[in-house]
């Protein structure tokens, strides 16, 4: 761009002045030529083309279609009716749906007749669907005039009264493109522009605003959502690359005699190819000068541990101690009880600190911790307090990670030289698109591939009027010797009402399956360490068959043997803590099961929560239709949501596009990291511009 000439102040464009400067200003936060230029309409009204409906693209433009109806359903809902006419052409089919003014509409549309409709298109179940489209009998249609395709910008109320409609908007944005002529220079480079057949900038930009036609919309629409993710990826990697090169972390040079002869010996299944790849990026990643700083992502049962134990490992070659961490006291012993069978026979150090961990142990692991003859702890929130200090803490894992926050994982390294190497596995799969924009800095593994063998869990949603059949189901399970889940929901702000269903629920199951048929096991929040422990334990040996409880059971408990997990008032939880409860089951070799149950009674968000899970069992999925229904602020802590403040690309529906431009932003930092090649030119000085001009942190924070 020519920044002088783009840089120049709203006020000096013709036909705006101070007043309505000032308004473009406060209003919409146009302060240049640029900004102006930057404005982006939200919408398109287009009569100048008809489209077939095989023609349609999913551009959030207006569209006009000629055909007809050949029928017309009324369609029940919870939240009322609504009407689905089929609207047919020689291309193919589509739906238009009222939800208001159903009546007149079905007594007024003829059928069979040809009609134009217009309006915004919709995608959903794939069809094309127009909601509240206007509507003019073809014959009539014929008589009239219209204008061309037209852009509709982003406006206020503010700006309507005050006289700056869309209409002067449209006219200020040609003054701007005729004073600007040849002026808008090319900002990516042109191997980029060829091998992504991407439209030149000033093509876009003018497409834009003024569209010749819809596929030149779409071609300038794909260019500038590219350009915007390209240079936030950009942004973000060098961070990392910056990141990297400062941070100075312990560097683990060798890969010793505990991580071979495991590896050689005592290694208990084939490692999946995810999981090697994921173990390769670790080894990297230790073996450099800089702090590792990585996050596993691997979904539940995806074989996590293994990797974890394999990092530890390679500190324990290198002479460093390494800690391992996880949210609950239940998870601690799992992890403990897990690691310490599979390094049995490698002679080395490791303990558990937890909340109930004795004084008198407590005191041991701490002086074995100073003075390193303790190699591996493993714990809960213990391991943050004060007293405990390592010798050499090289290497922090830390399980579960939504639970810790990054001021609490610090404590954990605060008397050491040097951070420790991190890293932090999650099951909670972040939508790899949030990860992609808000992680550019941290570095991401992913085991996406399941160990060989596993059955898939049948999950389906079932009314509580079917509870007879469910139970049916549990004694079945049952007396073929499997264990079986039902966890209640156990929200804070309703706790002693949940605590009630919880008890009325148990009491009901316990009459259903009474003793000495049926060992019944209860796990809630209220009850005492050790008595959860004991019960979790009774379960984990198979002593009871059925075990009841709130979500504390909702990560990492391991119990091959339960094959049955029902949740109770299931519209009630969050997809990823279902997605975590079904996680509890499938992991031996039988089939599983996971039940809703719920009430008749379902919101829309609640019903698409049940559907996404009785269709898909993929982490990545779910997270993806999370994100959509919760925001992305909600998921990820409110900090972050300023990073999605994008002006053209949807951070969700252009995730393909996200993964392009952040592997060309990776491409050309890799090849040419000062971006001095003359072939980089473009992107250099655009660089300069976007970070001079504060463009760029607006989506970094
Ligand atoms: P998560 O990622 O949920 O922590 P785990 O590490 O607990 O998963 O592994 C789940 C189960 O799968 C464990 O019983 C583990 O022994 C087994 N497992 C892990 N990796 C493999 C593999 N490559 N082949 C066979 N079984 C595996
Ligand atoms: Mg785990």
């Amino acid at each position: 761009m020519n920044q002088n000439f783009f840089q120049t102040p709203i006020d000096y464009l013709k036909g705006v002045g101070p007043n309505r400067a000032g308004l473009l200003r406060k209003e919409l936060g146009i302060h240049t030529y640029q900004d102006l230029m930057h404005l982006f309409p939200s919408r398109y009204l287009d009569r100048t083309k008809y489209y077939k409906i095989s023609q349609l693209q999913r551009t959030n433009a207006e569209v006009q279609v000629i055909g007809k109806i050949t029928h017309i359903k009324t369609v029940q809902q919870k939240s009322g009716k609504r009407l689905v006419a089929t609207f047919i052409d020689e291309s193919g089919k589509m739906e238009l749906v009222w939800f208001r003014g159903q009546k007149w509409i079905q007594e007024n549309l003829k059928l069979n007749k040809a009609y134009v409709i217009f309006g915004k298109t919709n995608w959903f179940n794939g069809l094309f669907s127009m909601p509240h489209p206007e509507m003019e009998l073809l014959e009539v249609h014929e008589k009239n005039i219209r204008s061309a395709m037209q852009a509709v910008y982003p406006s206020t109320e503010m700006l309507n009264s005050k006289g700056i409609s869309n209409r002067v908007l449209n006219t200020l944005m040609q003054t701007l493109f005729l004073e600007s002529k040849n002026k808008v220079t090319e900002t990516l480079s042109k191997s980029m522009l060829e091998e992504l057949q991407l439209i030149s900038k000033s093509e876009a930009l003018f497409n834009i605003h003024f569209p010749q036609n819809q596929s030149l919309l779409s071609s300038a629409q794909y260019r500038l959502k590219f350009e915007e993710l390209f240079y936030i990826q950009l942004q973000l990697l060098r961070k990392n690359l910056l990141h990297k090169s400062k941070i100075k972390g312990y560097s683990f040079t060798k890969v010793g005699g505990y991580f071979n002869t495991f590896f050689k010996e005592h290694l208990p299944f084939n490692l999946t190819s995810a999981q090697k790849k994921v173990i390769k990026e670790i080894r990297h990643d230790l073996g450099s000068n800089a702090q590792m700083n990585r996050l596993l992502q691997g979904d539940v049962g995806s074989g996590k541990t293994i990797v974890a134990l394999m990092s530890i490992l390679i500190a324990l070659d290198n002479g460093f101690q390494a800690c391992l961490m996880a949210p609950t006291e239940i998870l601690s012993v799992q992890h403990y009880n897990g690691l310490s069978l599979l390094c049995n026979e490698l002679n080395i150090s490791i303990s558990l600190l937890t909340g109930s961990t004795k004084t008198s142990s407590r005191k041991k692991i701490h002086e074995n911790l100073e003075n390193g003859n303790l190699q591996v702890l493993i714990g809960t929130h213990a391991l943050l307090e004060d007293k405990v200090k390592f010798k050499n803490l090289g290497l922090a894992i830390i399980d579960e990670q939504h639970r810790f926050g990054v001021a609490q994982r610090s404590k954990l390294w605060h008397k050491n030289e040097l951070p420790p190497n991190v890293l932090v596995m999650t099951a909670t799969p972040i939508p790899r698109t949030l990860a992609m924009s808000v992680y550019g800095d941290l570095d991401i593994s992913v085991i996406d591939e399941l160990p060989p063998g596993r059955k898939a869990i049948k999950t389906v949603h079932r009314f509580d009027s079917n509870r007879l059949n469910v139970f049916k189901f549990i004694r079945d399970e049952v007396s073929k010797g499997r264990q079986v889940y039902i966890v209640y929901p156990l929200i804070q702000e309703s706790e002693v009402l949940d605590y009630k269903d919880l008890m009325d629920g148990y009491e009901s199951i316990s009459r259903d399956f009474p003793l000495p048929n049926y060992q019944i096991s209860i796990v809630h929040g209220k009850m005492k360490p050790a008595d959860k422990e004991f019960e979790m334990n009774r379960f984990i040996k198979g002593e009871t068959n059925i075990m009841v409880a709130t979500t504390v059971i909702e990560v990492g408990v391991d119990v091959p043997n339960a094959s049955v997990m029902i949740v109770e008032s299931a519209e009630r939880f969050g997809l990823s803590q279902l997605h975590q409860l079904r996680g509890r089951v499938g992991r031996g070799a039988e089939q599983s099961y996971c039940i809703l149950m719920t009430s008749h009674k379902l919101s829309a968000d609640a019903k698409t929560r049940l559907e996404t899970m009785v269709k898909t069992s993929d982490g990545f999925e779910i997270a993806e239709v999370d994100l959509r229904l919760r925001g992305p602020g909600d998921l990820m802590g409110t900090q972050q949501s300023g990073v999605l403040n994008l002006r053209i690309a949807d951070i969700i529906k252009d995730h393909e596009i996200l993964k392009i431009a952040r592997s060309y932003a990776r491409q050309v930092l890799t090849s040419d990291p000062s971006l001095s090649s003359i072939e980089n030119q473009a992107i250099k000085s655009t660089f300069i511009q976007l970070v001079k001009y504060k463009n760029i942190w607006n989506y970094i924070s």
